[in-house]
């Protein structure tokens, strides 16, 4: 047997809407570490943004792409709100969740040690009222390079990496990006075996919001149908699944962080898995 099978490297990101169990994830973070599995946790922090928005007066606004796409107006003052509430309550929740089970867990944000690199969208697209507006004091863009070289070192020396957004922008701004797509860049880079992305759903559903309609497997073939049968949010995990795929992780599972042991059962492929 050799080492990656002993040890298998396992990137799990946790999803932030409301009715995610974090003490069940924790629970049952710390059973997989305890049994020789090293995480990789990662996350984004939606929910809690709007929420500090909100108490802070600056209420979360969203833009629509001409093609569609719904993201998250990131203004300098949004920037700040969604680093405090990333960084300072979402991740240090986890961490600390984590941390009273026993694990070692050590908080990071994709700006620590250049981890998540991208470059930023300096003129964003949004409709209004029926016409086009350029925006450009917004900072979002993607990941596009992981220095893998923190979160090894981290495993390595026994620590369990909990990774938050934002990311940093070639010209050295954080930038908002989609975790989900984070996390995949992540699990490709260091080569994970598996990628599991927990959500408040049972998976991908066939006709959402249904939830006996799971889609169970989705080869790799089907990944463009499956896209077309999420909306909002679940195309940028059914494309993060896709993601992943191509940067040589074997299987990926979307599945549902509402349970006792949400990791373990996503491994055990409750969900929807892509392979
Ligand atoms: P998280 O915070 O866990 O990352 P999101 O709210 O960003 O989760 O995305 C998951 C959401 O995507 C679900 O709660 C659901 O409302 C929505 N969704 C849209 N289409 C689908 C679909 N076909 N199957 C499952 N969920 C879907």
């Amino acid at each position: 047997m050799d080492s990656s099978s002993e040890h298998p490297l396992i990137v799990v990101k946790l999803g932030g809407a409301e009715g995610i169990g974090l003490e069940a994830f924790a629970e049952d973070a710390a059973q997989l570490i305890r049994s020789g599995s090293r995480l990789v946790v990662v996350h984004g922090g939606s929910h809690a943004t709007n929420t500090l928005a909100e108490q802070l007066g600056h209420p979360a606004q969203f833009i629509t792409s001409p093609s569609g796409h719904t993201s998250r107006r990131t203004d300098r003052r949004t920037l700040e709100i969604f680093q405090m509430a990333c960084r300072g309550i979402v991740n240090q929740g986890l961490v600390g969740a984590l941390v009273k089970r026993g694990v070692d867990a050590v908080g990071l944000s994709g700006i620590d040690a250049g981890m998540w690199r991208g470059a930023r969208k300096t003129a964003v697209r949004a409709v209004e009222e029926g016409r086009v507006r350029i925006i450009r004091d917004d900072y979002t863009g993607a990941v596009e390079r992981v220095n893998t070289r923190p979160i090894t070192t981290m495993l390595d020396a026994g620590f369990t990496p909990v990774i938050s957004p934002p990311a940093l922008s070639d010209e050295g701004d954080p930038i908002n990006i989609d975790a989900d797509r984070a996390a995949a860049q992540t699990a490709a880079a260091l080569r994970a075996e598996r990628l599991v992305l927990l959500t408040n759903v049972r998976g991908l559903l066939r006709e959402f919001p249904d939830e006996n309609s799971l889609l169970r497997t989705v080869g790799r073939a089907e990944i463009p149908s499956a896209e077309q049968l999420a909306q909002g949010r679940m195309k940028k995990k059914v494309l993060a699944a896709a993601e992943a795929l191509e940067g040589g992780v074997a299987r990926v599972v979307i599945a549902d962080a509402r349970r006792d042991r949400p990791v373990t059962d996503a491994l055990g492929g409750e969900g929807t898995v892509f392979a």
